[in-house]
């Protein structure tokens, strides 16, 4: 491998399977002479079960400023430095991004490399087919914040992406039922890589009495992806009709104004249609 200068490198390492590591992960935690990791303790056997011999420095929430001071001096020496988190991604709801932005500040490349993530890996299987997903992470961990979250998120048409640890998967997805309804569908995506990996999808409205049937289904690491707000009104007929104004040549803005007049769908939600379509077409 060739570096022409020296790097800070954002790996991702497995979520439970270490056969997720990548070649150029590997590749790269082995010729690196630094790694800043979340838990030393905890990274140290990973790099020793894939040969590394790079040195650790420890980089968490609670040291990042004095941490990327660190790396950026061990760039400076000339040494390549990489980045991981306990699991998956460094710096998607995880320590990692004051250091990456302190290192690009100081002038050093910064180099991501993909890999595992819980969030992409776990709406892969969801079968959630919104265009668009939002990935919130962690919602906060007070009842009150939590339900006020929610209810920002609750008229989105995105496919809504969060983070739960066991021992507030009932709280949560209680309240996940409460705000955004029975009806709307929540996979649920457990262990994933791992040897209880459980993926379960049902309308909200089951999902507490399903986690309750079973103390193993609230247990390990959870993904919990929820179907986007349908839009109201909309049960295809404003597409149908904005299909057939466009056709007509009329413009975006106006398409979605006369769709919104003649079948009462939300005129945002029309006129964010039009552009999709419109963009469709001149492909
Ligand atoms: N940066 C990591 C990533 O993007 O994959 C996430 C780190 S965050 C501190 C940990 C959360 O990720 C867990 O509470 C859980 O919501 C999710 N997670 C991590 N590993 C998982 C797994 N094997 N199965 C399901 N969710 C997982």
């Amino acid at each position: 491998m060739t570096q022409e200068s020296p790097a800070l490198y954002v790996v991702p390492t497995p979520l439970g399977n270490l056969g997720d590591m990548t070649q150029r992960a590997i590749d790269i935690l082995r010729s690196v002479s630094w790694v800043a990791a979340e838990d030393t303790r905890h990274s140290a056997p990973l790099l020793k079960h894939i040969g590394s011999n790079a040195r650790l420095l420890a980089a968490h929430q609670h040291n990042e400023a004095s941490a990327a001071q660190q790396v950026i001096d061990r760039l400076a020496g000339g040494e390549s430095v990489a980045l991981i988190s306990d699991a998956g991604t460094p710096a998607v709801s995880d320590p990692g991004a004051r250091l990456v932005a302190d290192v690009r500040a100081a002038g050093y490349r910064v180099v991501p490399l993909p890999g595992p993530c819980a969030a992409v890996t776990a709406l892969s299987a969801s079968g959630l087919s919104e265009a668009h997903f939002l990935f919130y992470g962690f919602l906060p961990s007070r009842g009150k914040q939590r339900e006020e979250a929610l209810r920002d998120l609750a008229g989105l048409p995105y496919a809504l992406v969060f983070y739960e640890a066991p021992h507030r998967i009932l709280e949560t997805v209680a309240a996940l039922a409460t705000v955004f309804g029975a009806e709307r569908t929540l996979v649920m995506a457990r262990e994933l890589t791992k040897l209880f990996e459980t993926i379960h999808a049902c309308p909200l409205g089951e999902a507490l009495a399903w986690l309750e049937a079973d103390a193993n289904r609230q247990r390990g690491e959870f993904v919990l992806m929820v179907s986007g707000a349908t839009v109201a009104g909309d049960d295809g007929e404003g597409e149908r009709v904005l299909k057939l104004l466009l056709e007509e040549g009329l413009p975006v803005k106006q398409a979605a104004k006369l769709a919104h007049a003649i079948t009462g769908v939300a005129k945002n939600a029309l006129y964010e249609q039009a552009l999709a379509l419109k963009n469709a077409q001149s492909c």
